[in-house]
């Protein structure tokens, strides 16, 4: 595996690849849902280049960019393990220039779920991996579903753009109390990430409610409300969407639950796709 962290040198390797490229973009603390992504990557390609960046324009000014959990040598190593290539981990003076003044942004996709509690969040995440897009220049890249809000808006992207780059969609990887993995599991505390399991299991939940019929919004995410406030976590905000469109829940037979709670200081989302049988 070679670690670069300039673009220039990134792009130089590029020029001598033969085959097809697999990138993953992540912010690094790596886990098993990271290495589920490389390795749904490797599938599909020849080449697989991980990037880790922990981007500093998709966090809001009182959000984690400060604490978000790094570990560069650990990452190293698991990216390694999983067959990956070519690791970048470019510096922020190197991804932004100072007096850049272009964005990407998707509109109306991005306006709802944690578009509306992280006002800019979206717009930071689609500049950033149009950047990394053009330099890393990829075939496939592949992203988690835990993330579903920002998988749809980076297929929206990919489109309008016409980035020549295949997106797959990864299905979430869990601890095996049902927590979905995240690399902010890390600085929960002990007693914090007990009732953390309590998204998982309200999700669950809803799911069943839906199967013995239930079509209404309004209830499913009452359901799953109860259960995540019982669990002393406080909801950001819990939303029963349409999967494709992530607009309001019409009372179909495909219905997405997405939800993001604070576990005191962590903020922490996870969603289930309501179809039968049961994704969770
Ligand atoms: P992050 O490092 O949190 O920016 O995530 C990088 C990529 O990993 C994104 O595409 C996430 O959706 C994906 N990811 C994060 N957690 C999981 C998980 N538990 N299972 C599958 N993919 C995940």
């Amino acid at each position: 595996m070679i670690i670069v962290s300039s673009i220039t040198k990134l792009r130089e390797l590029h020029r001598d690849l033969k085959g097809s490229v697999g990138f993953v973009p992540t912010m690094g603390a790596l886990h098993d849902g990271h290495l589920s992504l490389m390795a749904e990557a490797k599938k599909h390609t020849d080449t697989l280049i991980v990037s880790i960046f922990v981007n500093p324009t998709q966090f809001g000014p009182n959000e984690d960019l400060d604490t978000y959990p790094r570990d560069t040598e650990g990452d190293s190593n698991k990216c390694k393990l999983a067959g990956c290539d070519i690791l970048f981990m470019p510096s922020v003076s190197e991804i932004y220039d100072v007096n850049a003044k272009t964005e990407v942004r998707v509109s109306s996709l991005t306006t709802n779920l944690c578009g509306a509690t992280r006002p800019g969040h979206f717009d930071g995440v689609t500049t950033i991996v149009s950047k990394l897009f053009n330099i890393v220049q990829p075939d496939v890249a592949v992203f988690g579903k835990k993330d579903y809000q920002q998988l749809a808006v980076l297929r929206r992207m990919v489109k309008d753009l016409n980035f020549p780059i295949e997106i797959i969609g990864a299905p979430t990887i869990r601890e095996s109390d049902g927590l979905a993995k995240s690399s902010r599991n890390l600085k929960l505390t002990p007693q914090y990430r007990k009732s953390a399991v309590a998204l998982s299991q309200g999700l669950v939940k809803s799911h069943t409610v839906f199967q013995a019929g239930e079509r209404s919004g309004a209830v499913l995410e009452k359901t799953v409300r109860e259960h995540i406030e019982a669990a002393g976590l406080v909801p950001d905000y819990i939303s029963c969407v349409e999967p494709d469109t992530l607009e309001t829940y019409d009372g179909g037979e495909r219905a997405l639950i997405a939800i993001a709670i604070f576990a005191g200081d962590v903020r922490l989302i996870d969603n289930i796709e309501l179809h039968e049988p049961s994704s969770i």
